[in-house]
């Protein structure tokens, strides 16, 4: 693996459950220091947070657990950029179409329901129109994933949606998406995430 370039954003993947390591590819692919993030120590030393996909229910009882659920949300507050896929969307959305509760970071002000897409289309790619990432349409995977039900802020942009909804939408610093940008080798989402750190960081 190349050694990123001095000076490159470093970039933290939470690493309790998820698709760890095909984001920290994909984040080493468009120069980013990507490093795994499993303590509070290492959260401390990040610019910047990816929240995988996997399952939210385990993810956010491990934030529980590993005593990061608090340290997390406080630094996204403070302005950390995130961005959130899949289950990572779940996480940072600040409400659920459900009835039963689940640890949140709840830094997103939108409603999300989980496994949107129904059981008979648990899988499936998409060639998916994000007019900010340019021509041709991104190749995404969605996985049991979830949809945007409502947009609750003035501020949150939807970058990108299909029938059932908003599948790709950003708070400021704050990036969500239902789908799996890292599975398929087009890396134009991870390129803007850590683009938008470059021009922040200089
Ligand atoms: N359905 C999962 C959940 O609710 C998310 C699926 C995924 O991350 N691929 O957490």
């Amino acid at each position: 693996m190349a050694t990123p370039a001095e000076g490159a954003p470093v970039v933290g993947v939470l690493a309790l459950q998820g698709d760890v390591l095909e984001h920290l590819r994909a984040l080493r692919r468009v120069g980013a220091d990507a490093r795994e993030v499993r303590t509070r120590g290492q959260l401390d030393a990040v610019d910047a947070l990816v929240l995988p996909g996997g399952e939210s229910t385990t993810i956010g009882r491990l934030l529980e657990v590993f005593d990061l659920l608090d340290p997390v949300r406080d630094r996204v507050r403070a302005g950390m950029p995130v961005l959130g896929t899949c289950a990572g969307m779940i996480l940072l959305a600040t409400s659920l179409d459900q009835d039963r509760p689940q640890p949140l970071i709840g830094v997103l002000d939108v409603q999300v329901r989980r496994n949107a897409f129904g059981r008979q289309r648990e899988s499936f790619d998409v060639e998916l129109t994000v007019p900010e990432l340019g021509e041709p349409p991104v190749d995404v995977s969605f996985i049991r994933a979830p949809v945007v039900t409502e947009v609750r802020a003035e501020d949150v942009e939807v970058l990108a949606e299909v029938e059932l909804g908003p599948v790709l939408v950003r708070q400021g610093h704050v990036w969500a998406a239902a789908f799996h940008p890292e599975l398929t080798g087009d890396d134009r989402l991870h390129a803007a995430f850590v683009g938008s750190l470059r021009r922040v960081t200089g």
